[in-house]
């Protein structure tokens, strides 16, 4: 059972489509740049500068993944708990990063 109620969890599925609909849009433009230099002018780019828009590319993928994962909890009432200790996430924490799975201390165990 979810503890949040249905606006609650609408307003962060709003939310979180937003960002989806912001990475995608500028994922857009990135990949025809991205196309347009393998067509010729890849000489002319800095070695640095392709890694970094390969990283910033695989950056937006993961972020995009981590939304779609957000949405699916939300569909499957999930949303708001940590996926390791099943305790509530606290709102402040959700609120600072909609796309967190885990609460404060399971993510302190982890990355520590
Ligand atoms: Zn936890």
């Amino acid at each position: 059972m979810n503890q949040m109620n249905i606006v609650q969890l609408e307003n962060y599925r709003q939310k979180l489509l937003q960002q989806k609909l912001a990475l995608l849009t500028g994922d857009e433009a990135e990949l025809t740049s991205a196309v347009e230099l393998k067509a010729g002018q890849l000489d002319n780019l800095s070695f640095q500068r392709q890694i970094k828009m390969q990283e910033t590319i695989k950056h937006k993928q993961a972020q995009l993944q981590a939304i779609d994962g957000a949405l699916h909890r939300i569909d499957n009432d999930k949303f708001g708990f940590c996926y390791v200790c099943n305790q509530a996430i606290t709102e402040a924490r959700l609120n600072f990063d909609l796309t967190v799975t885990r609460c404060l201390q399971c993510s302190d165990k982890i990355f520590d």
